[in-house]
């Protein structure tokens, strides 16, 4: 079971909401267009826009908290903002306040002297958006200032803070400084502090990147994380001596893309024991450039294991040229199903979106997305009323993939990535698994675990070599087999399968087309299928599995079949489909998905769970059942669906 310990699983429904006349001062600086100043986007607080919200059944609001903008514009922010949190509060909902803990927001920012903008390697200062500086996380006065501003919220009526941006506490890479070395700000009070709290002398350069020397950058990196972790620590128990109750969160970077702790200087694990919620900035669901669909869920289910005991949550798609309209109202529904399948809730951003012709800002508020908001109050309306699809289960697989993110911090990028890229695998082409903690291992073979996938870079102590080993569990290592493993019963996989091009084709190739104005994706190269060619689309190209997949694939399956593992999902790749149980094995939920609903693609999905007596679909759509037989069961996938077996 998921420990969640303010919301709980699925009773975690928020909301994120950026709006206000703050923000429409940063966007001014930061993409300036014509429109800006809307009404729903200008008085986005206020009770008229904040009403037809209620509508979707969320209960936690993240608003943007950014009065630093604009002469005297302090006070009328706050009448607004405290007018919000008191209306929410009075529908039975929280405010919580997004407070800017690495840039531009914190008082002063917009000061060229400021004392404590972040210094580039060159010396410079470089700017985040044009004429605000980003923020040196040693400075006292910068903590002092990021506090007040989260006390102020509260003051004002908040029901908690979530510190945003705390990946961009000085990252001159992300301000032009050019990409290639940890984030991280190089005034002398940064390395003073270096050298002192490390005991090192500080490197000539600095700060230090990858190419100095691995050991050299780890150590910065280190260092670095825990410089984050000490200033988050400090609010956070600020917050909780000044304002008991008060919820903490944190928004930060996806943990397993370019493994976070080293590149944006935070170590996701060591906030999330600090905060009641985690909102990780993913952005991935519906990127049309980035490769794999399941690019949320792999960081939703790193997230629910490794942070477990904070409330997780993704914002799936964010502010941009390519997100004009929100989503429609099948994938709002399947975006909000697919998140709580992973142990997590979606946090659909509810603002800034843009007509397309006239640039004009819209938010969620507006009537014509009536129809979206319905959808997301259909869906929990169901999870209300069904309660079972969650109640006293767990993620659940007989395979499982090993997350150790120590793993990613010590092998770079490319330790990361292969997970990503197996994660992608076996989602896309339905092998049914589910992400282990390398903590897990302690307690002996993990619950109903009968294979285990081992991610390149792992040593494992002799406790758990000792736990594996009794267990029985089988091994596929990716990368060479240790020597205590070598014994017949395990497999390894070829590591060099990743290196290129297996990890830049994982998942779906997808491009962004438009029919009346609207977007709408359509297959762009392959629809990889186990096995097979797939099926070729009325209008797409023929389309087939690269051959790297097809080997990843197979070697899994292999390992499946000697573990024992019987279950069997066939889907296309766009239907994304999880499996929890109860801790006996007796009762097995799926919950599938439709990624791409309206695509004209197939959409049956199969499942036999081999000893099921009995199977009924849940769903807030009306999904039809096409086949049924023995333990399969075949059904059309719309949006979401649940189906639940029996074993007796
Ligand atoms: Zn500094």
């Amino acid at each position: 079971m998921i420990q969640s310990q303010r919301y709980g699983h699925a009773g975690f429904r928020p909301l994120y909401y950026p709006g206000g006349p703050a923000l429409i001062a940063v966007m001014r600086r930061a993409m300036p267009m014509p429109g800006l100043s809307s009404d729903a986007l200008r008085h986005a607080y206020s009770p008229r826009f904040l009403e037809p919200l209620l509508d979707t059944n969320s209960n936690v609001f993240f608003l943007m908290f950014s009065p630093g903008f604009g002469q005297n514009a302090e006070q009328p922010f706050y009448d607004a903002f405290a007018g919000a949190a008191e209306y929410l509060k009075e529908q039975g909902c929280h405010a919580v306040a997004c407070v800017s803990a690495g840039h531009f927001d914190a008082a002063g920012a917009q000061r060229a002297a400021m004392p404590w903008a972040v210094r580039g390697r060159s010396a410079r200062v470089p700017s985040w958006i044009p004429g605000f500086h980003m923020a040196c996380w040693t400075h006292p006065d910068m903590r002092a200032s990021v506090l007040d501003r989260a006390l102020k919220a509260l003051e004002l009526g908040a029901h908690g803070v979530c510190f945003d941006t705390v990946i961009n506490g000085a990252c001159p890479s992300a301000a032009g400084d050019g990409f290639a070395g940890p984030i991280g700000c190089a005034c002398p009070r940064c390395r003073e502090a270096f050298a002192r709290e490390t005991g090192e002398p500080c490197p000539k350069i600095f700060p230090p990147r990858h190419h100095d020397g691995p050991d050299r950058f780890f150590k910065y990196a280190d260092w670095r994380a825990r410089a984050t972790t000490d200033a988050f620590s400090g609010w956070a128990s600020a917050i909780e001596k000044s304002a008991p109750g008060a919820l903490t969160a944190a928004s930060l970077l996806h943990p397993a893309q370019a493994n976070a702790s080293v590149i944006f200087g935070a170590d996701t694990r060591q906030i999330a024991k600090r905060c009641h919620a985690i909102l990780a900035e993913t952005n991935g669901l519906i990127d049309f450039n980035k490769s794999g669909l399941a690019y949320d869920a792999a960081t939703l289910e790193i997230l629910a294991v490794t942070a477990s005991g904070c409330d997780i949550a993704t914002v799936p798609w964010h502010a941009g040229p390519r997100l004009e309209a929100p989503p429609g109202p099948q994938l709002w529904r399947a975006v909000l199903g697919e998140a709580a399948s992973c142990g997590a809730a979606a946090a659909p951003r509810a603002a800034l979106f843009f007509d397309p012709g006239t640039l004009t800002p819209a938010t969620l508020a507006q009537e014509q997305f009536e129809p979206h908001r319905a959808s997301a109050r259909a869906f929990w309306n169901w999870i209300d009323s069904a309660p079972e699809v969650f109640e006293n289960l767990a993620p659940f697989a007989h395979t499982g993939l090993l997350c150790d993110p120590d793993s990613w911090m010590r092998g770079g990028h490319a330790a990361g990535r292969v997970f990503l890229a197996m994660h992608a695998t076996l989602s896309e082409l339905h092998a049914p698994f589910r992400v282990v903690a390398r903590a897990e291992l302690e307690h002996g073979a993990p619950s109903h675990i009968k294979g285990l996938i081992v991610p390149p870079g792992i040593g494992f102590t002799d406790h758990e070599t000792g736990a594996l080993r009794e267990s029985g569990v089988r091994l596929l290592f990716i990368g060479p087999a240790p020597a205590w493993a070598a014994d017949g019963n395990n497999e390894s996989l070829d590591a060099s399968l990743f290196e290129s091009p297996a990890q830049r084709v994982a998942g779906l190739r997808l491009a962004e087309a438009r029919h009346n104005g609207s977007p709408a994706p359509y297959m762009q190269h392959r629809i990889p299928v186990p096995g097979r060619v797939a099926r070729a689309l009325e209008t797409y190209p023929r389309v087939t599995v690269p051959e790297q997949w097809e080997t990843i694939f197979g070697a899994v399956q292999k390992m499946r079949a000697r573990a024992g593992d019987d279950l069997v999902v066939e889907a296309p790749p766009y239907i994304a489909v999880r499996l929890w149980s109860d801790e006996s094995g007796r009762r097995i939920v799926a919950h599938a998905a439709h990624l791409l609903p309206g695509f004209q693609g197939p959409s049956r999905m199969r499942l036999c769970v081999p000893g099921a007596q009995s199977a009924r679909i849940l769903t807030p759509d009306r999904n039809r059942i096409t086949y049924q037989q023995d333990s399969a069961l075949s059904l059309e996938i719309i949006s979401y669906a649940a189906i639940e077996f029996r074993m007796e």
